[in-house]
């Protein structure tokens, strides 16, 4: 049967699985090494606010504590134990109840795999972060639109009818709180009403160091449809080691146990975040001064007559632009090596997200907005 010929003739494109086909690659940012080459300016003097990465970096003692470590050579440890028991002092949940992954990316791809197969759906609530949809339909699944009102928060009747309406198609429900990239806060009692649906909802805690208001970590404990997710990108400052965690109620823990890989948490990213959760002190004065930065920075854009910011309890402000193109805003920053993220999609049309920087880097861009 498998002849010379039949082998030429053979396809191995036909061997891919069919989701893929219709998904476009990632559209990845210009990494800024590369930018700081094509504008000739010193990396230095880059103002790099469209990522959401903490401008301070993590505590000198995380550095240190990377340097001094003397066994990268051995594999980490599959079952995270002391990683876990911070995470557990830090979130305040048991350990039991904790799962560090590579990111939590990793965690969002996992329970798309895990919850979803072909024919199931998820309820997405644009506009919002991107990977919910995308680790959705990698997954085979359908992606369920449910969009956000004007103030950018969730339509809890609409959600209620697409689950409803889904027949149990729909599996997961993403909520982001606070939301990316509006900053918006999921009110309680909301959150409490969708906790109802017979669905998993999953909320992403990326940004909930920054917020006004305390964490859901807890809730886990009393809701066995809940997961929260929560990442050392944002507030922790190590976005480029890559780490995130899932809190889970103790059934979906024993699932993921059996799910994840032994070794996806790497051993630089767990010598890190020890570092850093001994070093709280660091961590909760730099999440300070973003915050009374994003004061600032929010105070200063509502002063430019075009701009329209939006209220946010996370580290970046979006807004909206009017009279002006906001990609030609965002290239024209970029010429003077200003990096911003722009938006020109349904709910986002003529948008521009800033992230907060230290005050110097608040200046830069502020002094370039008000010259256009
Ligand atoms: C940045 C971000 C993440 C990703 O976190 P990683 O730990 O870096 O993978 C997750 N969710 C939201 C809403 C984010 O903005």
């Amino acid at each position: 049967m498998t002849t010379a010929f039949a082998a030429s003739r053979f396809d191995a494109r036909s061997l891919v699985r069919e989701e893929l086909a219709d998904l476009e690659a990632y559209t990845p940012i210009v990494p800024f090494e590369v930018l700081s080459e094509r504008l000739g300016l010193p990396i230095a003097q880059i103002v790099k606010l469209d990522a959401n990465e903490n401008p301070y970096g993590p505590a000198p003692a995380v550095i240190e504590a990377l340097a001094a470590y003397n066994f990268y050579h051995i594999y980490p440890d599959p079952q995270q134990t002391e990683l876990r028991e911070a995470l557990a002092a830090y979130a305040g949940v048991p350990s039991e109840h904790i799962l560090p992954s590579h990111g939590a990316d990793e965690m969002l791809d996992s329970l798309c795999r895990i919850f979803l197969q072909r024919g199931d759906a998820i309820v997405d609530c644009p506009p919002t972060f991107g990977m919910y949809s995308f680790d959705a339909q990698l997954a085979g699944a359908q992606v369920v639109e449910v969009w956000r009102n004007a103030a950018y928060g969730v339509d809890v009747a609409a959600i209620e009818r697409a689950v409803l309406a889904s027949a149990g198609r729909v599996k997961l429900l993403f909520l982001t709180s606070p939301n990316n990239p509006s900053g918006t806060w999921l009110p309680e009692a909301e959150l409490k009403q969708l906790l109802k649906l017979p669905v998993m909802v999953v909320l992403d805690e990326a940004y909930v160091e920054f917020a006004d208001h305390p964490s859901r970590a807890a809730w886990v404990l009393r809701h066995e449809n809940l997961v929260v997710l929560r990442t050392f990108s944002k507030a922790a400052g190590i976005a480029g080691l890559r780490l995130g965690y899932g809190i889970c109620p103790a059934w979906l823990m024993a699932e993921l146990w059996k799910f994840k890989q032994p070794y996806n948490v790497n051993v630089a990213a767990t010598v890190a975040a020890l570092a850093s959760l001994r070093d709280l002190d660091y961590l909760c004065a730099t999440v300070a001064k973003l915050k009374t930065e994003r004061r600032r920075l929010h105070d200063a854009l509502r002063a430019i007559p075009y701009l329209a910011p939006q209220p946010s309890e996370a580290n970046f402000v979006l807004c909206q632009v009017s009279g002006r193109s906001a990609k030609a805003i965002k290239q024209a920053l970029e010429q003077q090596g200003i990096l911003v993220r722009y938006y020109s999609k349904p709910g986002l049309d003529n948008c521009i997200r800033i992230s907060v920087g230290r005050p110097e880097q608040t200046d830069r861009v502020i002094e370039a907005l008000r010259a256009f």
